[in-house]
């Protein structure tokens, strides 16, 4: 699919077009047209006032105007006022043109435009039904017959409805939203460069791009397409590698780097990078004039499917990771499966853990997805990713899951009070894991091994079966993890006792319950919780 065609959007008033109209220009980097407003700005005056000064015809001659005019214009996405199409001369003018069709029940959309009116009492108001009922029978066929693409929104959200058109217009993107603080979209594709420039050129003028130093080429190739579309400056700002970056000097050589730049309020950071890249430049952006927007570009997969959707930023300090940093949600999120070509085996590995995770706590149909592709081989399916291909397919679909769960968590959660913490399902082994290996080990890596010590646990005290347990080691080491460590008792209870879901010395675990559901417990049962960790290799002393 290319974006070389305008995308027009017809249907009652009450379909949705204006909310999925902004979704498509998000995700296919196109502008967004309303022919309505386009009419007032010819016409000077409100669409109430022409009505009312000249009379419905010479509405109808403002909006074939406008017709006109925004089909001159570059490719964009055009939300039609609901009567376009009523006109003789605007069905010509569209004929060639890729029109969808936003099909909705006259009883649905007169509830919508209650409540986006703010006017909830209208809901369902016999009057606004019968009216559109009646538009319904003057205009469906004329909607049916200028469409190449009809999409029932009955029932469906704006979200919803945009992936289907997306997909029936085989654009091979997906699209989740996040609503936390603020809502934001995520889009999941391959080669999103055009997209990204739109978008960061949308959101402010001068555009900084944050970036590790192994992707110094392909930063560049993303400020150039930035840049080609800017008014304003476009630099690149490379910080010390992984962890090396994530430190207060950096984050000062940042805000410097900025400073030196004369960056105001209009600028936008771009975090171009894995976790520590997204981290960073996001704390950047958060204390940068007290707060610009920033888009998230995460090239690993862990960076895709965790660090860079929650909204979270991070530093680290001499006395541990993550210790400085604030909630702060990006404008935007773009993960490009292309980027992944270059990542070590490892960090795929430890990148799924996070996917498998996401499996567990919300999602069973990622375990199924994965259990189909583990036959494949998971790494030959990466290795692949960019191409038109069935793999990509499936990759696609994995990073959107995981991303879906991480989303609806967040946004019932942003704040880490309650629900979030099912994502930390492994974390609180892990976390010791990490800190006894000096942060040496991968953090998928320690996640995996925390999954099977708290599955082991769930199942020491009653609450899964043993095949549970060998189901998830089985499904780790398919995906190239580990699922036992060697360390000893002592010092690993120690660690964990300095977890913060620890409550009055209590250690707190994410894990299933009898019932099935993931949530947390607390455990006081020693003898449990030394028996798990010989399950996955722990020396008792
Ligand atoms: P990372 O950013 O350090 O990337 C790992 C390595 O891969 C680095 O050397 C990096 O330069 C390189 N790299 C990046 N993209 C590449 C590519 N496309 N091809 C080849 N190499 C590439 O680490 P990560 O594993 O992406 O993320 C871990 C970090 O994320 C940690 O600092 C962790 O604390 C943070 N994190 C944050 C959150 C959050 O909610 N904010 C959640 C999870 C993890």
């Amino acid at each position: 699919m290319t974006n070389s065609q305008h995308l027009l959007l017809v249907g009652l008033p009450g379909a949705g077009k204006s909310t999925v109209a902004q979704l498509l220009g998000e995700a296919l980097g196109m502008p967004v047209i309303d022919t309505d407003q386009v009419v007032e700005q010819i016409a000077g005056r409100s669409i109430a006032e022409v009505f009312s000064d000249s009379g419905e015809a010479s509405f109808r001659e403002f909006e074939t105007q406008a017709l006109r005019q925004s089909l001159a214009g570059t490719p964009a996405v055009i939300s039609l006022g609901g009567g376009v199409l009523t006109q003789q001369i605007n069905r010509e003018i569209l004929l060639g043109n890729r029109v969808v069709y936003l099909q909705v029940t006259p009883e649905n959309a007169a509830r919508r435009l209650g409540i986006s009116h703010g006017r909830p009492l209208l809901q369902g108001s016999r009057d606004m039904v019968t009216k559109l009922q009646e538009l319904h029978n003057q205009r469906h066929a004329d909607y049916e017959t200028a469409a190449c693409l009809r999409v029932f929104t009955d029932g469906a959200t704006a979200v919803e409805v945009t992936q289907d058109i997306l997909d029936q217009l085989q654009a091979r993107r997906n699209l989740v939203q996040v609503r936390a603080e603020r809502v934001y979209s995520v889009i999941v594709g391959s080669g999103l460069e055009e997209v990204i420039a739109h978008r960061v050129n949308q959101l402010g003028k001068d555009v900084l791009v944050v970036h590790p130093p192994i992707l110094r080429p392909r930063a560049q190739e993303l400020a150039t397409r930035i840049s080609e579309r800017s008014s304003g400056s476009v630099n690149l700002w490379e910080h010390a590698d992984a962890e090396s970056g994530k430190t207060v000097a950096s984050a000062e050589a940042g805000w410097n780097r900025l400073g030196e730049l004369n960056y105001g309020r209009d600028s936008v950071i771009v975090a171009f990078g894995g976790g520590a890249t997204t981290d960073l430049a996001g704390f950047l952006a958060a204390t940068w004039l007290r707060g610009v927007p920033v888009v998230m570009c995460p090239s690993t997969l862990l960076g895709m499917v965790d660090a860079a959707v929650g909204g979270k930023t991070g530093l680290n300090t001499p006395a541990g990771k993550n210790l400085v940093g604030s909630f702060y949600s990006p404008a935007a999120v773009f993960c490009d499966l292309r980027q992944l070509v270059t990542l070590a085996p490892e960090q795929i590995a430890a990148g799924m853990a996070e996917v498998l995770k996401c499996g567990y706590i919300r999602d069973g149909r990622i375990l199924e997805k994965l259990d189909s592709l583990a036959l494949e081989n998971v790494g030959s399916i990466l290795g692949q990713a960019g191409k038109e291909s069935r793999a990509e397919l499936a990759l696609r679909e994995l990073v959107t899951r995981a991303i879906t769960v991480k989303a609806e968590v967040v946004g019932a959660d942003f704040r880490e009070s309650g629900l979030r913490e099912i994502l930390n399902f492994g974390h609180t082994f892990a976390h010791a894991i990490e800190k006894l290996e000096d942060y040496k080990w991968q953090h998928g890596f320690a996640v995996a091994v925390g999954m099977v010590y708290a599955m082991e646990l769930a199942c020491t005290l009653g609450q899964v079966e043993r095949d549970v347990v060998s189901q998830l080691r089985l499904r780790l080491k398919a995906l190239g993890l580990p699922t036992s460590y060697q360390g000893t008792w002592p010092d690993l209870y120690e660690a964990m006792l300095h977890d913060k879901k620890v409550r009055g010395g209590v250690l707190r675990f994410v894990m299933p319950a009898k019932e099935g559901a993931i949530h947390t417990h607390s455990v006081t049962d020693l003898a449990a919780l030394k028996q798990a960790a010989v399950q996955v290799g722990v020396k008792l002393a």
